[in-house]
């Protein structure tokens, strides 16, 4: 990395890529102000794999950069100012005023300063007026101080001051100072000093207050008596104790032949996908496929959609791999992955690592092998910001830029990628039964317009669901709901006249939280009280319609008010411990219901779970996209497979619905993919959608709704030019207005043969053909591919 001057003030972290043999004509360059790192902090391919997301996702390599590189690793620039070194200091304050003076004393006392602080010191706001004139007369000068933001973590240590020849000396000046002795017996053993011909050795200040069992008092008497010295060290936080116990679980004879048979199609084939219904044990063939790895001296990468799933896999993985199961995602500390980011590079171990779609930018080394669970999770697209990257996609490129293969995992593969495997370009291995052969959990459709009519309903549930999950909680078993909404209530609404509460920001309707009393928008944040009277009709007659996690979790309580209920969504899992913490509670029995958003159906491997509950499936299977029913089905079957892991009798999955005739439920019902799979592939080569050909979307955002109007209609009119009727559009997506920037997305569907190098090219010359258009340069526009 180096830091390079970037207009007249500014400074810029940047990755030097290059180096070129002459110096450029067309521009003048400048000289590198700062080069940060002895030794490189990217290695090869990462560049490389930077510039293909950068390519075919559309955006920008720094997007790119941005998503890759932990933010500690770039540098911020602020404008310092520092007295001139060269003026005469006692001649020139006679020259200066009152405020010009303080300010020349201040920074005399503190050598450099940001203009902010200056003007906190002085407690004046009208500062930035001096300081040009203080600039401009030569007084001071900017000095373009750089911070960077990574804080390694600092350790005393104790180091001995006396060896094996003189130790008895030290004990003897403690003598009769008991906890001083214990201390000096303490250092002595985990230091080894008495032992001739050891070397000075330090050791750890918090470990040896443990050892010695003393207070720090003890210490610092020996350092006054010269006995000992501490001093401060960087540590890397990347860490794990243990070793692991190396045992692989022994597979079944199905499991057994099917990676047997994954090895074979590796042989061949550089992706396989092994479609293996939920609980099959797909987890224990991968720890199989990962061992070889480790053998081998390579590394693995093992992503998973969600960072809630990180949790159980780690501990299954390091019961076998120990610390050699490393976890990575964007819960951690800025501080933590830099630590990891800097141990990958220093060193080219045999790892796993675990993590979600960002791990995809580590530092690999000796990569052997990708697996990209739960692959057909709508999670690995990145949707905001830039780089919008698919990261499954993404992994299968990474894996061939090393040389290595890719293992995508699902029992509800994408419709995308299972016809990849059943036409040849990914090989493909089933696994059709659950581990010891237990039946895939009944699933109940449960009509909520019938059950509306006969009045049986409390809440968002029937009777019959409320009557299933009791059985189940009386025979000490759990159950699982879940709401895909989260906070109190999705509307607000007045009963008088109808007015609905809306974000001034967004065109979406506000939701009621009630743990805060506020009404927030789930785009942009934004919070309103939630009013008393109707601002409308001016009656106090504004209510909250719908179920959300918390409201639902509040029904529940009152539903079955002797049992333990844990609540898991965005709001109950800010934190990096939060999800951990909730997921052992579930696991160890602690609690008797799990409520939550989709974060509780993925993958998680409970085995008291009987009952799953699905409060609302209407808005999973209909979705404004052609993706709907894949979406709609995946979860549906995700769900389901929480339900009878450990052992299936009793177990079943109850499905709430107001469209119970909906095509997708016989498929549900049977667990039948394959029959969902060949249906659904019917329904995208009628409509011409993926995989039959690509689509990429152009999104167009400004501020005034009618000159977006005006702009996109010619932005389409123009790629219509170039690519005629692949272009559809431009239309306004289900949510219009996010932030204060109103959207039109226009559609481009090529042809799966096409060459996708030429439609980018089309795409780009059409940018640089509107820049002449005024709206351009107030508007933003982006690209998404593949979305
Ligand atoms: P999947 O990833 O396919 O959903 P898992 O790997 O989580 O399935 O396995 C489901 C359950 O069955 C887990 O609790 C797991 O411990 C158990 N299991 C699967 N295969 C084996 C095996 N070979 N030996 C022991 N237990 C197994
Ligand atoms: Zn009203
Ligand atoms: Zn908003």
């Amino acid at each position: 990395r180096v830091v390079v001057p970037f207009g007249k003030k500014k400074y810029v972290t940047g990755i030097v890529c290059s180096l070129a043999p002459v110096a450029p004509v067309d521009y003048e360059v400048k000289p590198i102000a700062i080069a940060l790192d002895s030794k490189p902090i990217v290695r090869f391919p990462q560049i490389k794999f930077w510039e293909w997301i950068a390519e075919y996702y559309m955006c920008a390599i720094g997007d790119v950069y941005k998503a890759a590189v932990p933010a500690a690793l770039k540098v911020e620039s602020e404008t310092y100012v520092e007295i001139n070194p060269d003026i005469e200091l006692a001649d020139e304050l006679m020259s200066l005023t009152e405020i010009e003076v303080m300010i020349m004393q201040l920074l005399q006392h503190e050598g450099s300063l940001p203009v902010a602080d200056i003007e906190k010191k002085l407690q004046s706001h009208q500062l930035t007026r001096s300081i040009s004139c203080m600039l401009e007369s030569g007084h001071i000068i900017i000095s373009e101080k750089l911070v960077e933001r990574y804080r390694p973590e600092r350790k005393s240590y104790v180091v001995p001051l006396f060896n094996s020849d003189n130790y008895r000396d030290a004990f003897e000046s403690v003598k009769g100072a008991r906890k001083q002795e214990q201390l000096l017996q303490a250092l002595l053993s985990l230091s080894d000093i008495h032992r001739p011909g050891v070397a000075t050795r330090e050791v750890e200040r918090d470990t040896l207050l443990k050892r010695a069992d003393v207070a720090p008092a003890i210490l610092s008497a020996l350092v006054k008596k010269g006995l000992v010295a501490i001093h401060k060290k960087e540590v890397n936080r990347f860490k794990f104790d243990g070793e692991g116990s190396g045992d692989l679980p022994e597979l079944s004879e199905v499991q057994q032949q099917a990676l047997s048979e994954l090895y074979a199609q590796f042989r061949d084939k550089s992706t396989v996908l092994l479609h293996g219904v939920t609980a099959s044990g797909k987890t224990e063939i991968y720890s199989h496929l990962i061992e070889q790895q480790l053998n081998q001296g390579n590394q693995v990468l093992y992503l998973v959609p969600e960072i809630a799933l990180t949790t159980q896999l780690t501990q299954r993985l390091q019961k076998i791999f120990g610390n050699r199961v490393v976890v990575y995602h964007s819960k951690f500390s800025d501080n933590e992955r830099v630590d990891i980011w800097k141990k990958m590079l220093d060193e080219s171990k045999p790892w796993v690592i675990l993590g979600a779609r960002s791990s995809l930018f580590l530092p690999f080394s000796r990569l052997g092998l990708v697996i990209v669970d739960e692959e057909h999770d709508a999670s690995y697209k990145q949707t905001d910001p830039a780089p919008r990257y698919n990261a499954r996609d993404a992994a299968i490129v990474l894996a061939s830029m090393h040389g290595a293969k890719t293992l995508l995992g699902s029992a509800t593969p994408a419709i995308d990628t299972y016809f990849k495997a059943t036409s040849g370009k990914y090989g493909l291995v089933t696994l059709s039964r659950r581990f010891n052969n237990q039946p895939l959990p009944p699933i109940k459709i449960i009509d909520l317009t019938a059950a509306r009519k006969k009045k049986e309903m409390t809440g968002p549930l029937t009777i019959s669901t409320i009557q299933a999950v009791n059985q189940t909680l009386d025979n000490n078993k759990q159950a699982i709901f879940f709401r895909n909404r989260r906070g109190f209530a999705p509307i607000a609404r007045c009963k008088q006249c109808a007015w609905i509460p809306k974000c001034h920001n967004c065109d979406v309707t506000l939701t009621y939280h009630q743990s805060s009393h506020k009404l927030v928008c789930h785009y942009c944040g934004a919070t309103y009280p939630l009013p008393n009277l109707c601002p409308q009709c001016r009656q106090p007659s504004v209510e909250v319609i719908g179920y959300g996690t918390e409201r639902v979790e509040e029904e529940l309580l009152n539903l079955f008010p002797s049992r333990k209920i844990i609540r898991m969504d965005l709001d109950t899992t800010r934190n990096k411990g939060n999800y951990q913490s909730l997921i052992e509670q579930f696991s160890a029995g602690k609690a008797d219901i799990l409520i939550g958003t989709q974060m509780v159906t993925k993958g998680l491997d409970f085995k008291n779970v009987k009952t799953v509950t699905v409060v609302n499936a209407d808005e999973l299977i209909t979705f404004p996209d052609f993706k709907s029913s894949e979406r709609g089905f995946n979860m549906l079957e995700q769900v389901a497979g929480r339900a009878g892991r450990g052992d299936s009798d009793g177990a079943s999955v109850l499905v709430q619905t107001y469209q119970p005739d909906h095509p997708i439920y016989p498929f549900v019902v049977n667990h039948d993919y394959k029959g969902f799979y060949d249906y659904e592939i019917q329904e995208r080569q009628r409509f011409n959608y993926p995989p039959f050909t690509r689509i990429i979307y152009v999104y167009l955002k400004h501020r005034d709704r009618g000159a977006l109007q005006t702009f996109s209609q010619a932005y389409a009119g123009h790629l219509r030019q170039l690519l005629g009727n692949r272009v559809q559009g431009p239309d306004e997506p289900k949510v219009s207005r996010i932030k204060s920037l109103y959207i039109q997305r226009i559609m481009i569907k090529i042809e799966s043969t096409a060459s996708m190098a030429k439609v980018r090219n089309l795409l780009h010359q059409t940018y640089s053909a509107m820049a002449s258009d005024p709206t351009m340069r107030t508007s933003t526009i982006y690209y998404d591919v593949d979305p």
